[in-house]
């Protein structure tokens, strides 16, 4: 039994507790990694957005370059270069002013007198274009970046923190890396990285961190740094590019375009003056943008969120005070400093983010809990699977080893039951056939003696024949109208001289008028025989036994046969269990008493068969009292003869 109980333990139930250990576990996590998987989910989106936005720029700057192209194609530079600011805009809306500059910073156009618009950006760029002037700008070096000199602002890799970023950061250059270098080259001095004016709620990497204050802060950096430097140090030999400044925190984008000169022919120091004249000479076309013209021309862009998802997040284009330029749900409202997740878009636009806010923030609490809640209950109705599981197997494991035990016990008992009398029977019938005993009435004792013995053999092998068939269900009863009375009498009449050899006294109350029952006399006399041999083998000093028989009316008509006797009892808790098979109360080592623990079996099963019962109580003033009941027919009724 313990290395069954120790196998199970180790097999089923430790593992099972270590499971449901685990699974608990990783309740606790479900809010994080329902989080994360949606911080992904949405960065992915910020990320998709942001790049579409560098791209817009990219072919806006591209569009700038073939304007600038085709009003040069068609006219001299210098005479275009006066009325660049005019000609430029009704071109092309998006430019707030066209300016002209030349190598060595004489700026061209466009007139301060000419309008407000030109007046305050002379104001605000005059000494920084005029190379007068170093300033903090933020730009994006293509040249280092793409030798090859394809114009994408795509390719450039801004240093935002998106997924892909943080992916091709091993391959690829950053921004910030390149701007860095060619700070070093050029001798800018380089400012130090500024704090996001949002904080993302989430992390943004794809790789599970541990959260801390140290990556918090991380976190919270701009991966966009500005330099100080002047524009012709900023342009250096390329052909264009863009920048983006802060004048009185107010943000200016400017794209710039120097038009290649046709290569001269002459050779040697000839060539190089007049390269070096020609380059002085040479002009840079630029364009302030109107940011309000660009935020109209990205508007669709981030209005566009897709349909699954319209339900769930609202996008938001945000400048670098964190105000909402553009947004996907017009009306929401949230501290927009505290978005769930946001990239960085780039130089271009310095601290604009694109930034995703729940639009139910609650919600994702909710799904956790509620998904904790399922996990939760799915975990307890497991355990108490397992547990209530585990008490069956224990308590049937229990009642197998039991009946083993007891059947053990009934063959070791039954053995001895018959050893016992066919001793006795071999020893006197031997005495007897020797002609050793001579006298007469010693001869009557020992056949007495012999009867006796052989009538508790046949007993015993009848019980045991007689539960054989009874559990394999062949137990056939012979059912007629009989008289119990009669029954009872003649049995007690069988069983008295035994008994009152034995030094009992057996008294015998039965009615005279006969009391019908519906019954197999054989299986009814086989219940009082075992009643009764209980009745002397349980008795001890008491010797006193009394059989009844008794008509009730309630709670139905019946006939009770009571044993009763002034023996040992039996024990407080086994009332019931003395009714199983193979169990004794009263065990052969302890009590020195043999049995089979089949009688009380067999009397309660022949009762039911016949519509009654066999009951214990104890006796008053000690000793057992047990009951046979069984339903009666009237003086009319016929008993059926069915078997
Ligand atoms: P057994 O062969 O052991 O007597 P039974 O089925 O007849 O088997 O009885 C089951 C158990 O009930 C006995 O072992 C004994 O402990 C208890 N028992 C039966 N009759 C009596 C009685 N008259 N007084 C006390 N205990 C009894």
């Amino acid at each position: 039994m313990k290395k069954v109980a120790l196998v199970f333990v180790l097999a089923v139930f430790v593992p099972s507790l270590v499971l449901a250990w685990l699974a608990v576990r990783s309740l606790r996590d479900q809010q994080f990694l329902l989080e994360r998987q949606q911080s992904l989910l949405y960065q992915g989106i910020a990320d998709g957005k942001a790049k579409d936005i560098q791209d817009i720029l990219a072919e806006d700057q591209r569009a700038f370059t073939a304007k600038v192209a085709a009003l040069l194609s068609d006219n001299n530079s210098m005479e275009i270069a006066k009325t660049f600011d005019d000609l430029l805009r009704k071109d092309w809306p998006l430019a707030e002013v066209g300016f002209v500059v030349t190598a060595t910073g004489d700026i061209l156009a466009p007139s301060p007198y000419a309008r407000p618009e030109a007046r305050l950006f002379c104001a605000d760029n005059g000494r920084f274009l005029g190379n007068r002037e170093s300033v903090e700008v933020y730009w994006n070096p293509k040249q280092l970046l793409n030798p090859s000199g394809a114009n994408t602002f795509a390719n450039n890799s801004f240093a935002n923190n998106s997924t892909a970023n943080l992916l091709s950061q091993s391959s690829s250059l950053s921004a910030n890396d390149a701007n860095a270098e060619y700070s070093k080259r050029y001798g800018f001095s380089s400012k130090g990285q500024q704090a996001r004016n949002v904080i993302p709620q989430q992390q943004q990497s794809v790789y599970p961190q541990k959260s801390g204050a140290a990556d918090e802060n991380q976190q919270q950096l701009s991966k966009i740094a500005a330099s100080e430097a002047e524009f012709r140090q900023l342009i250096g030999e390329d052909s264009e590019g863009a920048l983006a400044r802060f004048v009185d925190n107010k943000l200016n984008v400017l794209f710039w375009y120097r038009p290649s000169s046709p290569v001269s022919k002459a050779s040697g120091k000839m060539a190089s003056a007049a390269a070096q004249q020609q380059s002085e000479t040479q002009l840079i076309f630029g364009a302030q943008l109107s940011l309000a013209h660009l935020k109209e021309d990205l508007r669709p862009l981030t209005q566009q969120v897709e349909p699954a998802l319209r339900d769930e997040i609202c996008l938001a284009l945000l400048d670098d005070t964190a105000k909402p330029m553009t947004l996907s749900h017009p009306d929401f409202r949230a501290n927009w400093k505290r978005p769930f997740v946001a990239t960085e878009i780039g130089e271009t636009l310095p601290h604009w983010e694109i930034a995703v806010y729940l639009l139910d923030p609650a919600k994702l609490t909710r799904s956790a809990h509620t998904l904790k809640l399922t996990l939760g209950l799915l975990i307890t109705v497991l355990v108490l699977a397992i547990g209530v599981g585990s008490w069956l197997i224990v308590t049937d494991l229990n009642r197998q080893l039991t009946l083993a035990r007891q059947k053990t016990d009934f063959v070791s008992n039954v053995s001895h039951e018959l050893k016992t009398p066919l001793t006795s029977i071999r020893m006197f019938s031997e005495l007897l056939a020797e002609g050793r005993v001579l006298e007469p009435a010693k001869q009557r004792s020992y056949l007495a003696i012999i009867t006796a013995e052989a009538a508790r053999l046949t007993r015993l092998i009848n019980n045991v024949l007689d539960f054989a068939r009874i559990e394999r269900g062949e137990k056939k009863y012979q059912f007629q109208r009989a008289d119990l009375s009669a029954l009872v009498r003649e049995t007690a009449d069988t069983y008295r001289p035994h008994l009152e050899a034995n030094g009992f006294q057996f008294e015998c109350d039965v009615p005279e008028a006969p009391v019908w029952v519906n019954g197999d006399r054989d299986a009814l006399a086989q219940v009082l025989v075992n009643l009764l041999s209980n009745a002397e083998k349980y008795s001890d000093h008491g010797k006193e036994i009394v059989l009844q028989v008794r008509q009730q009316t309630a709670p139905l008509p019946h006939v009770e046969v009571k044993v009763l006797d002034r023996g040992l009892g039996v024990p407080g808790g086994s009332e019931e269990k003395i009714f199983e098979k193979f169990y004794r109360a009263h065990d052969s080592l302890s009590s020195g008493i043999q049995g089979s623990g089949l009688g009380l079996t067999l009397a309660r099963q022949i009762a039911q068969a016949h519509g009654g019962e066999v009951v214990y109580e104890p006796r008053d003033g000690g000793g057992s009292c047990f009951s046979l009941r069984l339903p009666v027919l009237t003086s009319e009724q016929p008993g059926t003869t069915k078997t």
